[in-house]
């Protein structure tokens, strides 16, 4: 018999806004977590954005919350979530708020970006859940405008992802800052040795959860290749955006600039599109995500950073215009697509430059890429190249980092007297 959420013994509230979310049956993450998040125990589940974790942990502390009423914190939190992009603190934020609409909760997000004015104000009087990116929180704590010494549980939310994006510092100083004593979840896509050691670190006697690894959770996309010249890309990408079964999809580009200029490029054909990078403001951000979730925009070309927790049901295609420099990115890529039990298409554009960074993510995958080879631009040299991979940016290739914006705002001096003078008040008190 299949599993309901009424089965999950959550509190009726939460099942009230469940159903009004559409939401019918427990994914299998979420099957497997929250009996055990029920009963307290920390946990470290391997599972990607798609497979539903948001819910696997929101729901759960919700519950939790709910059935252990009691004020929040002053100038802290009771739930404190960890995401590393904006767009997921806003999308986790945006969950917990939905799932929580009929209990009475306070949830704010934490991010850099835009003015920390708003987010301690908010965080004065205490918010039962916070859901931030470790950069600022960590500033605010340094600040001493955030104080975290009654957390009740943390979550570490694409774990393997802060990590990557250097923030190891920055999140053992945050849970530092948390009570021994603490509820703790951990998600992670993959399990690098440096993610194994922040989970014996911080996890007392975890329960593990493992939602089919990477290279199977993406079985219902179909994922092709096409092998061409570099030179000939954009014209194929134009064609397969032509195509009548493409909605809406996701480009991928190796970096900034060719995301613009394939973005401009598209645009010129009549194709709305946007671009979505680390270059790009918070607020050009926002727009360009909003505009492709209302379907102004038909295509979204993004770097891996960027495009990390896109969360758009409606994707069909996802189009590799580069391969990723680290396999995994094409895992988290192709998973934008095929999503909400959906099915989708990866296609992916093979020069013979790039050559060697498909063989990595065959070997990722466990799986050869099926070839399309009728079209105009096939090259058998791009296919059989043994060319060494590129190397980027003159040095050896590990990753693909963007540069981290610290788009910190000046604050104004009496921004700055009226949080201070706030935060010895609600010390005071
Ligand atoms: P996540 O992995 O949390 O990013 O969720 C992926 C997508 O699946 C989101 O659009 C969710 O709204 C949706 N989703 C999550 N859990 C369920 C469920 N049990 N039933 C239907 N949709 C769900």
């Amino acid at each position: 018999m299949t599993m309901t959420f009424d089965d999950l013994a959550l509190a009726p509230a939460i099942l009230k806004a469940l159903a009004e979310a559409g939401y019918k049956t427990p994914t299998p993450i979420q099957a497997q977590s929250i009996p055990l998040l029920l009963q307290g125990r920390d946990l470290l589940g391997m599972a990607q954005t798609g497979t539903g974790k948001t819910a696997s942990f929101a729901l759960p502390l919700l519950h939790r919350l709910a059935a252990n009423p009691r004020p929040a914190p002053k100038n802290g939190a009771r739930v404190l979530v960890l995401a590393p992009t904006r767009e997921l603190v806003s999308q986790i934020a945006d969950g917990f708020e939905a799932f929580g609409s009929h209990l009475n909760f306070s949830v704010t997000t934490i991010f850099g970006g835009v003015s920390q004015f708003h987010q301690v104000n908010a965080l004065q009087d205490g918010v039962d859940i916070i859901v931030a990116a470790p950069g600022r929180l960590l500033d605010l704590i340094e600040q001493g405008l955030c104080d975290l010494s009654n957390l009740e549980a943390l979550v570490l939310d694409e774990a393997d992802q802060m990590l990557d994006m250097g923030f190891a510092k920055p999140i053992e100083k945050i849970v530092a800052a948390t009570p021994g004593e603490r509820h703790t979840i951990l998600f992670s896509a993959t399990m690098p040795k440096s993610i194994a050691a922040l989970v014996d670190s911080l996890l007392s006697d975890p329960a593990k959860v493992e939602i089919a690894p990477p290279s199977t959770t993406v079985d219902r996309i179909e994922q092709t290749v096409m092998f061409l010249d570099a030179e000939h890309k954009k014209a194929a990408l134009l064609s397969l955006l032509s195509a009548p079964d493409v909605g809406q999809a996701v480009v991928f580009t190796l970096q900034k600039n060719i995301a613009n200029e394939v973005c401009s490029h598209i645009t010129e054909a009549g194709i709305t599109a946007e671009a979505l990078h680390g270059n790009k403001s918070q607020g050009q951000r926002e727009r360009a995500l909003e505009a492709f979730r209302e379907g102004r925009a038909r295509v979204l070309v993004a770097t891996d950073i960027a495009a990390r927790g896109i969360d758009v049901d409606t994707v069909t295609h996802v189009v590799n215009h580069d391969l990723p420099s680290l396999p995994e990115a094409y895992v988290h890529r192709i998973g934008r697509t095929g999503r909400a039990g959906r099915s989708g298409r990866a296609i992916t554009l093979c020069d013979a430059e790039q050559r060697a960074w498909l063989h990595d993510v065959e070997r990722t995958i466990g799986r050869a890429l099926t070839v399309h080879e009728n079209h105009e631009w096939h090259c058998e040299k791009a296919r059989y190249s043994t060319a060494r991979a590129p190397v980027l940016g003159g040095g050896p290739v590990k990753k693909i980092k963007e540069p981290k914006v610290r788009e910190r705002k000046v604050w104004t001096e009496e921004e700055k007297a009226a949080a201070r003078a706030a935060a010895m008040a609600n010390r005071a008190n």
